[in-house]
């Protein structure tokens, strides 16, 4: 049977591995940290995911939280007001199929513990140059599944495919108990303040139960880029509440209670948003393939990076099955990538749209408040952003939509 290694351990390496390994294929991961590191260690994303790529986790029966993870039920979308208090737009609609978010110190080790039950050859090691070229000396297909890992420099920038060389926002993450639920639905609360950035929030299953992850993102240099001295987790706290009290008191309200879930509950930091050539040539020319995040980096402002990983495991996981006997060679490894392109640039040019929301896409989101089957389209694209184009590219081909669902 075909021997497959992957360096990285995360959403899109373990959920190949693990299918590979219910395929029978003989699989290693080389992992820099153990469950237990990775479980005790900081968050690492809001990770919230959506129908679709929940159901390629349930097609393993890798779904472990199914009932104890509570649902994001619906998107809202809110403006505030520029001119004084209140909302300029507010609208919220359900998703057709829940939403989960299972904070990856939950998550990755119990896939881990998966990995190894299934048979699989954990490695824990910060896999380096030398030792991909030990790797692609004795398996039959090397995949780099390192996220923002440094390793993943290995693959060339895609200029052509990433229209931005520098971060687009200040993130970070918050994660509380004792948030006051949303009325209605539960849903991922988003907020975009014009100049200032992006806040949402939504619930999600971490390793004390139930809690909400708070999001940020901050335009860079703006009043959101402000985490540079909340350097104690209870500073952290007291920088997101400032935020929400002076940009969205609606959100503010909910606060009142609420605690971190724990010390390491906290995240800041930045990234530019990056698509690489999925294939990188080791320097003995042996060729070796990129997945996930390693290859296709999104910001974090439309909840799309665990969806794609887990998107571009399944379509890696079907073509490896395609390929049967035959070689992993550069071809097949571009083509696979193309395969999960044809999807993700959808993904990658709605992502970077509204990092830069242009006044038509600003006039699409308002008039979803008295359009509910476009507020309805809105929130379900976030599972299959492909629906949004092409009215979300083009000025012509949104006033048409919009015209036509007025009419309707
Ligand atoms: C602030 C923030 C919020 C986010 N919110 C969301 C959201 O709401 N929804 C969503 O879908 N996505 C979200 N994401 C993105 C999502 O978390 C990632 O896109 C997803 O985890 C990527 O999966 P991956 O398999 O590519 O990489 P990862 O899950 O990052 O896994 C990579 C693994 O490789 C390991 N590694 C790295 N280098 C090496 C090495 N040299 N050797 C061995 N191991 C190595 C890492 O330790 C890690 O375990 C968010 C990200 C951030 C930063």
């Amino acid at each position: 049977m075909k021997r497959i290694t992957i360096v990285g351990g995360g959403q899109s390496g373990l959920q190949l591995a693990i299918g590979l390994l219910q395929k029978g294929y003989d699989v290693k991961i080389i992992q820099d940290r153990t469950g237990d590191q990775i479980a005790a260690g900081r968050v690492l994303s809001s990770q919230c995911q959506f129908d679709a790529a929940l159901d390629h986790e349930r097609a393993l029966g890798i779904n472990f939280w199914e009932d104890t993870c509570p649902p994001v039920e619906g998107i809202s979308f809110t403006v505030p007001n520029p001119e004084g208090p209140g909302k300029a737009v507010e609208w919220a609609a359900k998703l057709d199929a829940k939403g989960q978010s299972i904070d990856q110190r939950v998550k990755m080790p119990r896939w881990l513990e998966e990995f190894s039950r299934l048979g699989g050859n954990l490695v824990i090691a910060t896999a380096d140059i030398a030792m991909l070229e030990h790797e692609a000396k004795s398996a039959d297909l090397v995949l780099v599944a390192s996220g923002k890992g440094e390793i993943g420099k290995l693959f060339e920038r895609d200029a052509e495919r990433s229209p931005f060389d520098a971060p687009q926002r200040a993130l970070a993450l918050t994660y509380v108990h004792g948030m006051a639920p949303r009325e209605n639905f539960s849903a991922v609360n988003f907020n975009l303040i014009p100049g200032v950035g992006e806040y949402f929030v939504f619930p999600a299953l971490t390793k004390s139960g139930p809690c909400e992850i708070m999001v940020f993102e901050g335009v860079p240099g703006g009043p959101m880029d402000c985490w540079k001295d909340a350097t104690t987790p209870a500073t952290h706290l007291e920088t997101s509440l400032n935020i929400l009290k002076t940009f969205t008191p609606w959100e503010y309200d909910r606060c009142k209670n609420v605690e971190l879930t724990d010390d390491n509950g906290i995240l800041a930091g930045r990234f530019p948003p990056t698509v690489r050539k999925p294939v990188a040539t080791l320097p003995s020319g042996a060729k070796v393939l990129g997945l996930g995040d390693a290859v296709c980096l999104n910001d974090p402002i439309t909840g799309q990076g665990a969806n794609n990983a887990a998107k571009a495991a399944a379509v890696y996981f079907d073509a490896i099955l395609a390929q049967g006997d035959k070689p992993f060679d550069e071809a097949w490894m571009s083509a696979t990538f193309e395969r999960f392109w044809d999807y993700a640039q959808w993904v990658v040019r709605w992502t970077n749209m509204m990092l830069l929301p242009p006044p038509f896409v600003l006039n699409i989101m308002g008039s979803a408040q008295v359009l509910p089957g476009l507020a309805h389209r809105i929130a379900n694209g976030f599972d299959d952003p492909r629906d949004f184009f092409p009215w979300f590219a083009d000025p012509a081909a949104a006033e048409d939509y919009l015209t036509s669902l007025q009419a309707a």
